[in-house]
């Protein structure tokens, strides 16, 4: 059977690194067994659905070069399906119109009571609850009230769905049986009646549980006495998020749900709902969650958090593909840079983690910092370019000078950002940072071999080789290790402790800039302080 696989985010706003990640699982996924990869925008939320927000989506998922097949399902347009299907889970028992308190009426999805059409039910052990006596349990068609017992000897309200108490026997503060489910089950399914039980001291009955498979997590199961009765319409006749998600998985036919384990307490409900359909539920695969260095959830307060800022940032979109495969995912053999075509080929769901990834953004600069030398060296040029067009030095800057210093710098920028630190190579006056100077310039000795170096530099044509080797006729004379000059060297004509190689930088820079730059570090810089 062909893969069919679906990413189905909600516009409700920018979308953030972990969704993207969804996405991403979903694409490999797909295109790894030459399935389907479909997207589904859940845009039933009409008051925080907008659409700026699947604009923004759709541009993000294209700039990350996410292609998706078919064209995208709008959820909004299937109102008609969801409430047709909420009807017929009501006509066949599966659900039922419920009015509690003052709201208006809801349709609430009822956890199984009878089993045999749900596999995904199975017995437990027998289990009991101790009650507290000064609460009534209430029995009826909705469910279950209780009060259980704290530490302290207070009484804890819960609320559960019936199907979580076959065999339910109920006693009293005297040990007495006072209420046996079974018997009346029927009646009380059938609507109307309440059974009000006081003086009560504990309950027993048969756990049972709901369980499935993922292929990440392994197997996963939840009591359903820990369940209640599920909202599926709302008073207002609109489907919630659970009837439309698991409906348009149906119609989509969906194979394989790869999603956060945030949805893992909906899947246990899901499944059902799949199976009240009379459709088997996909295979799920639930992605661990993405942290921080605390272990907490990655969010905004961590740093960049949303794809887009990634892309403004000047980061790549191979070089985020790629390092966001990595965030629960990995090949083995400790690879890393891995292009779209070998990500593919390796991508399967056995290798996904279970256990939280950590972002780690100067991981992703440094594998953005592996993809840049790569780029055609056209690109690099275009992309820099708008990125200092806004600076003070870089408006009008000369095409071909600019192309030069790109070059020297492209192998060494991890962000197309750090182009706006290029500055120095274009503007007249440069400002430097004191501490640099005292620790690079005001050194004894310094001032006099920049004198030096200027005067040999003077004396030599300008060009690469002879500009080493008057730096190194300077060091030898001076009896200074090889290379010990190059700092002072760097801070003197940059004001920064980085960059490319000094003796490219310097011939970059010219003849005048540089002898200029040396002058000011000798009368200025070297002395003051
Ligand atoms: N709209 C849901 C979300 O963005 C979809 C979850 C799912 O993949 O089923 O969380």
């Amino acid at each position: 059977m062909q893969t069919r696989v679906r990413f189905a985010p909600s516009p409700t706003g920018q979308v953030h690194i972990g969704n993207i990640r969804t996405a991403i699982f979903n694409w490999l996924y797909a295109r790894h067994t030459g399935g389907k990869f479909l997207l589904r925008i859940e845009d039933t939320d009409r008051e925080r659905s907008t659409s700026e927000a699947v604009t923004q989506l759709l541009a993000e998922l294209s700039w990350l070069g996410l292609d998706f097949d078919d064209t995208p399902l709008y959820q909004s347009s299937r109102l008609a399906e969801h409430v047709e299907h909420s009807k017929s889970l009501v006509d066949c028992g599966h659900a039922y119109p419920y009015k509690k308190g003052e709201g208006g009426e809801v349709v609430l999805f009822r956890i199984p009571w009878n089993a045999d059409s749900f596999p995904n039910i199975r017995d437990c052990q027998s289990a009991s609850i101790a009650l507290h006596p000064d609460v009534p349990v209430r029995i009826n068609a909705n469910g279950l009230s209780y009060a259980q017992v704290s530490k302290k000897g207070k009484p804890m309200p819960t609320e559960s769905c019936l199907a979580g108490f076959r065999e339910l026997e109920i006693y009293d503060t005297d040990r007495a049986k006072i209420f046996s489910l079974e018997p009346v089950v029927d009646e009380i399914l059938a609507g109307g009646q309440t059974v009000s039980l006081e003086n009560v001291s504990e309950m027993t009955f048969l756990r049972r549980e709901v369980y499935f498979n993922d292929l990440i997590k392994g197997e996963l199961s939840k009591p359903l006495d820990s369940m209640k009765d599920l909202v599926i319409v709302r008073s207002d006749g609109t489907p919630v998020f659970h009837l439309a998600n698991v409906v348009d998985d149906c119609h989509q036919n969906i194979t394989h749900i790869i999603r956060g384990d945030d949805h893992i307490e909906n899947t246990y409900r899901h499944v059902l709902l799949f199976q009240a359909l009379g459709a088997a539920p996909p295979t799920y695969a639930h992605l661990p969650m993405i942290i921080n260095a605390q272990g907490k959830p990655y969010s905004k307060r961590d740093g960049d958090a949303y794809l887009g800022e990634f892309r403004d940032n000047g980061y790549l979109a191979d070089a985020v593909l790629n390092y966001l495969t990595l965030l629960g995912w990995s090949p083995g053999e400790d690879l890393e840079k891995m292009n779209r075509g070998e990500l593919i080929e390796r991508f399967t769901l056995d290798r996904v983690q279970s256990s939280p990834a950590q972002m780690d953004i100067n991981k992703l600069q440094h594998m953005n910092g592996l993809y840049i030398p790569e780029l055609g060296e056209a690109d690099f040029i275009q992309e820099v370019r708008a990125v200092v067009k806004n600076e003070p030095w870089g408006k009008d800057v000369d095409s071909n000078y600019f192309s030069a210093v790109a070059r020297l710098m492209q192998s060494r920028t991890k962000l197309y950002s750090q182009a706006k630190e290029w500055g120095y190579f274009f503007e007249e006056d440069i400002s430097f940072d004191e501490k640099f100077v005292r620790k690079h310039l005001q050194k004894p000795g310094i001032a006099e071999a920049l004198l030096e170096i200027g005067e040999s530099l003077r004396s030599t044509p300008f060009e690469l080789p002879s500009i080493e080797q008057a730096i190194h006729d300077v060091t030898d004379k001076r009896d200074i290790k090889q290379g010990k000059l190059n700092m002072p060297l760097r801070i003197a004509l940059t004001g920064v402790p980085t960059g490319a190689g000094i003796y490219e930088i310097i011939l970059l820079l010219g003849e005048e800039t540089v002898l200029r730059r040396l002058n000011h570090a000798i009368t200025v810089l070297c002395t003051s302080g």
